[in-house]
């Protein structure tokens, strides 16, 4: 079973879809986090983030071991180097190169195999699942998004004030809705949850209910 799930910066993807991972007892996959890892390597190795051979290289031979919630680059804990303000920056670009994205869906696959798995990101509904069981975009609005992006970044050391904080937000925004390959859209199937006025444990409830619905 693949629960997929897309929406854009802060829209409380990652916390939902962790949670339901747990709840469902599958693994969880935050492709966003490869593609972060990506990023960080790049600029570990001085590549050129503008380049998409040197990049597309680098995704080949990305050695990335996931364990929960803890993403490790070549044997190294990376969990909270990758989610910097340095990475938010620089990572739109990297990820927008077709081959580049391309290697990094097929590592994304390899890493769920045929195991169960919640799964989210930006295309997984689009292009790395797109037969998945269950689909959801998650959203919120702008305001609220830029919220918890801080309210994550001040937990983790980072003191970013609201308008810069909402700024790199709707820089990756436009980067993600417009990309030629990979861009963020819903699915014609995704069910759509606006989370701005939801707790967490509400919308695990709706996701939830949607999935017993269809078992049961
Ligand atoms: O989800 P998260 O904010 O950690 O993703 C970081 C960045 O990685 C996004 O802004 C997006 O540009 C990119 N990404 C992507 N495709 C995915 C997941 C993330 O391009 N499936």
């Amino acid at each position: 079973m693949i629960v997929a799930i897309d929406g854009p910066a802060g829209s409380g993807k990652t916390t939902i879809a962790r949670l339901l991972a747990k709840k469902l007892g599958v693994l969880y996959l935050d492709t966003g986090a490869t593609y972060r890892a990506l990023t960080l390597k790049a600029l570990q190795e001085n590549i050129d983030l503008a380049e998409e051979e040197s990049i597309a290289i680098l995704a080949d031979n990305l050695r990335i071991t996931l364990q929960g919630e803890r993403v490790f680059l070549d044997g190294e804990e990376v969990t909270d180097k990758i989610r910097s303000p340095q990475i938010d920056k620089n990572i739109s670009l990297p990820v927008s190169f077709k081959k580049v994205r391309e290697k990094m869906v097929f590592l994304q696959r390899r890493l769920v195999e045929n195991k169960d798995a919640v799964v989210e990101g930006r295309d997984i509904t689009t292009v790395v699942f797109p037969n998945a069981d269950y689909k959801f975009y998650l959203d919120a609005d702008i305001e609220e998004r830029t919220r918890r992006r801080k309210q994550y970044l001040q937990e983790k050391g980072h003191l970013l004030g609201y308008s810069e904080v909402k700024s790199q937000i709707l820089k990756r925004d436009e980067a993600d809705f417009n990309r030629e390959f990979g861009a963020l859209k819903k699915a014609e199937d995704a069910v759509y949850i606006d989370t701005t006025s939801l707790g967490v444990e509400e919308v695990l409830d709706v996701l939830l209910s949607y999935i017993n619905r269809s078992n049961g």
